[in-house]
């Protein structure tokens, strides 16, 4: 008998997730966030995976975080802002053994997770898999891609990589995860605040090409400067390709900001500017940006955190 996921959040990522899950047969259980969720979610019966125009429904059973039952297997797939919180929460439920596996994007919530549960297996994921939600309970797959998992404290693969195997969830795991999280981060900063700020689509940063390769300047003394060499590798290119690649694309922060939802700053532009200070590196531009980003965030009444 294959052990249950709980998967705390039934937003884009938590439903993409939990749905192939449940589709391969596998024992799932959704974590909502209070009664009033639950109780909305009952009403529908389940979730719906919209995938190439096809619609899914799967009627996976559901919980609020106070229930009782023992967590073995926990999949978090809240905003990076949420997660320190919600784990707070669901600590006396988790078994001795338990692992717990983190979707967050950036850094800094994966530490801030560990602390609260230290005697907790925490492997962090880096994906590249595109989700959205159409309607409550309803996920959008919009992007197929890849998710990096590993746990930079311990090399050894979890037991149950077999299990997306199994569920088509494309993925590897990877003794350097922190490379690819820092990575993504970095190539996160050097694109989506610009966007932010110029109101425009990845390709529309064609137009502020010199700024782009100022702060790829500043984030690569970054990566060298706190351990991350191989993170630093070439970052000016590859964000000039993603910026090519993507040039039709709204970015994450970008929608975010346009639907007056709260963004992912501290953990991303905030938590590189952190890093900065903290091993006394210069990032002129990067702080400019954060003051200009939050100001902008400010002007729309959104959170700066
Ligand atoms: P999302 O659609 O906003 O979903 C987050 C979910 O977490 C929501 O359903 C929310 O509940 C739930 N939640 C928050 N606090 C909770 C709590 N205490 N207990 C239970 N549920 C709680 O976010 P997302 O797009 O899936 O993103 C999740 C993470 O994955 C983010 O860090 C994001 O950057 C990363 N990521 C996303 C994608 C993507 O394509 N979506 C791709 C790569 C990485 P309510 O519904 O009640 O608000």
């Amino acid at each position: 008998m294959s052990t249950q996921w709980h998967v705390l959040g039934a937003g884009s990522l938590g439903s993409l997730w939990a749905t192939r899950l449940a589709r391969a047969g596998l024992p799932v259980r959704l974590i909502l966030r209070d009664p009033a969720r639950l109780a909305a979610y009952e009403a529908a019966g389940g979730l719906t995976l919209v995938e190439q125009g096809h619609h899914h429904f799967f009627s996976i059973p559901a919980q609020t975080v106070d229930a009782q039952e023992p967590i073995e297997r926990l999949l978090v797939a809240c905003k990076a802002y949420d997660a320190e919180a919600a784990i707070a929460r669901l600590a006396p439920r988790l078994t001795a053994n338990a692992e717990i596996i983190l979707l967050q994007n950036g850094l800094g919530s994966q530490d801030a997770v560990a602390t609260k549960v230290p005697r907790a297996r925490c492997i962090s994921a880096s994906s590249t898999e595109g989700a959205f939600r159409d309607a409550d309970w309803r996920v959008v797959f919009a992007g197929h891609g890849y998710t990096w998992l590993g746990d930079a404290s311990d090399p050894t693969p979890p037991p149950w990589l077999d299990e997306l195997v199994a569920s088509g969830i494309p993925h590897q795991w990877t003794p350097d995860i922190l490379t690819r999280l820092w990575r993504k981060l970095a190539l996160n900063c050097a694109i989506n605040p610009l966007t932010v700020l110029h109101d425009c689509t990845n390709g529309g940063l064609q137009a502020h090409h010199c700024e782009v390769a100022t702060l790829c300047a500043e984030l690569t003394d970054l990566l060298n400067c706190c351990g991350q060499p191989a993170a630093a590798q070439d970052l000016h290119s590859e964000v000039e390709r993603v910026i090519q690649a993507t040039s039709a694309n709204y970015s994450s922060m970008y929608q975010d900001v346009a639907n007056g939802r709260r963004t992912e700053i501290s953990y991303l532009l905030g938590h590189a500017c952190e890093v900065a200070a903290r091993h006394g590196c210069s990032m002129p531009h990067m702080n400019q940006l954060q003051t200009r980003l939050i100001r902008h965030l400010q002007a729309r009444g959104l959170p700066t955190l």
